[in-house]
């Protein structure tokens, strides 16, 4: 399977699913849903379920985005503590969060057991470690407040790790699986029931008469009644971009050379932080790792983040070998809660599910449920919590969108000389930098057999300057998180077009 990183995942052995159509069908539908990730073909087949007659629309191809990359932990201890959900929203806020997650559980488990999903799914405890006092204090904030919203939390008297801790807290009935294998059965089940999935299908615009959507596809038109954007990000300039911040993270699978694989889920409270789990795929036990988050665009050699991880596991566990290494992107809500609902600034049949942060397995699925809800009935519990339009535009919105980052706005027309390009960067094969050339910004990647790639570094979406991301290969925006190969194709919005390609020659 095919994902929006060079490095692969644990999860990508898997045969690419292969939809039973190639083009859009003609009548008009219900609903459509953009993006084939955990967020799009839970919530397709929910609606699909409930009588909706829905198209799914996927850029490349099922599970490209962010799932293919995910660790796939299964929580109701989620990063945004419950504490600082009451202190930002209130006690009902926290309760309501708490059930939210543990009906996305619930609704996993059922899917996986009324369609017979074969995606190792187990229910395991989680722990949270503290190495020092200041840790330990928070570690007490956290477990008092999953207790008062209810979730089997008790302090733990061990944790089945060898990382260092002097305090612990254990809780109950988390789970893990794996994602692809979940996710392609979804796409299966949604097809026989009538759905349409459409691969390498870009939505690019709509316009509305009357309520009546007509959606602008990279396959031409199709006719809905409702859209929803579960593309992790919606695309074009929405304030939620302003609210949603994107951040890169790092994760291993290795292989250990005695049988210490953790039968838990643990996690530690550094910054930044670090977890571990073991999964099976494929009669292969692994324990994963991960943690090293950083803004995206905003650390120049990623790939050391991939050593500082390796090492800190080498520390504590046996390692063979690393068999898997990758990274992959979220967006962290501004105010610790998604953004699930009608998105502001559309038309009402408009809606998006985004700002998961790390709990998008949970947050995704819980989606499904919520905008299902508001399709079929006009409401849902979660509704106003949740709500995209709960945060008001800020007049300062849009310079407030730049702010930090390099605009570049030249238009580069014409060729460059390779020479002399070659001459102005001297880069090494494998390696990439932006440079300024007779008055413009390039951005050049030599490849390793020495090819030269040259782009436009100003991205799309509202013109920032990406910087290079060397282990994943790709040109990614510090502003709002858009992401292209090195050859400038579009891997991951907000933009909606490549980054614009420069014609070298040989002078
Ligand atoms: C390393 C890492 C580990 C994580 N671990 C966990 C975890 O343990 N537990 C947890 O709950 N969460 C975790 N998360 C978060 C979780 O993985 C994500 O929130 C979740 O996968 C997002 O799913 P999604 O379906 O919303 O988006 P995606 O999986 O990114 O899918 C969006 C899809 O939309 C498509 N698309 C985009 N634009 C268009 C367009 N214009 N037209 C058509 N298609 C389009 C893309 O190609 C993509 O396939 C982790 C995240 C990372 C980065």
């Amino acid at each position: 399977m095919k994902r929006d990183g060079f490095n692969v995942s644990l999860w990508q052995g898997r045969p690419a699913f292969i939809p039973k159509n190639t083009t859009l069908p003609a009548g008009k539908q219900d609903v459509v849903i953009v993006g084939g990730g955990i967020t799009g073909i839970t919530t397709a087949l929910q609606l699909q379920k409930a009588g909706k007659k829905c198209t799914l629309i996927e850029a490349q191809e099922i599970g490209f985005g962010t799932t293919g990359g995910t660790t796939a932990h299964l929580n109701t201890m989620m990063d945004t503590p419950y504490y600082e959900i009451r202190q930002k929203f209130n006690s009902e806020a926290a309760d309501k969060i708490a059930r939210l997650s543990e009906s996305a559980i619930t609704l996993i488990r059922s899917n996986v057991k009324e369609y017979g999903i074969d995606c190792s799914l187990s229910t395991k405890p989680g722990y949270l470690c503290a190495k020092d006092d200041k840790q330990a204090d928070l570690l007490d904030k956290i477990l008092q407040s999953c207790q008062e919203v209810h979730l089997p939390a008790t302090c733990a008297t061990s944790v089945p790790t060898p990382t260092p801790y002097i305090k612990a807290m254990q809780i109950q009935e988390q789970a893990q699986f794996h994602p692809l294998d979940y996710i392609l059965a979804l796409a299966q089940h949604f097809e026989a029931i009538g759905g349409h999935i459409i691969h390498d299908c870009r939505m690019t615009g709509f316009s509305e008469e009357d309520k009546l959507l007509t959606i602008q596809t990279s396959k031409g038109d199709v006719k809905a009644d409702a859209l929803i954007y579960a593309t992790h990000i919606p695309p074009g300039v929405n304030m939620l971009h302003f609210l949603c911040a994107p951040y890169r993270t790092y994760a291993i699978a290795v292989k250990l050379k005695g049988d210490n694989y953790p039968d838990a889920l643990i996690y530690d409270l550094d910054d930044p932080y670090h977890y571990f789990r073991t999964q099976e795929v494929d009669g292969e036990r692994y324990l994963i790792a991960g943690g090293e988050d950083h803004k995206t665009g905003h650390e120049e050699n990623t790939h050391e983040r991939f050593k500082c991880l390796e090492a800190y596991v080498r520390k504590y566990y046996d390692v063979d070998h690393v068999a898997y290494q990758w990274s992959s992107q979220y967006y962290e809500p501004a105010d610790g809660l998604p953004y699930i609902g009608h998105l502001p600034g559309n038309p009402d049949n408009v809606y998006v599910a985004t700002g998961f942060g790390g709990n998008g397995m949970i947050y995704g699925t819980a989606s499904a449920v919520i905008l299902t809800a508001l399709i079929t009935k006009g409401e849902s519990e979660y509704g106003t919590l949740l709500s995209p339009d709960r945060v008001k535009p800020m007049a300062s919105m849009g310079n407030v969108m730049k702010e930090g980052a390099t605009v570049t706005k030249d238009m580069i027309t014409g060729w460059l000389s390779i020479p002399k390009l070659e001459e102005a960067a001297g880069l090494a094969k494998g390696e990439a930098k932006v440079v300024k050339y007779e008055g413009k910004t390039v951005a050049l990647y030599k490849d390793n057999n020495g090819a030269l790639h040259a782009v436009n570094p100003a991205c799309p979406h509202i013109k920032c300057s990406v910087g290079w991301n060397n282990a994943e290969k790709s040109w990614d925006c510090p502003c709002h998180g858009s992401r292209f190969s090195y050859t400038g194709e579009l891997l991951t919005g907000p933009s909606s077009s490549d980054l614009e390609k420069i014609d070298l020659r040989e002078e």
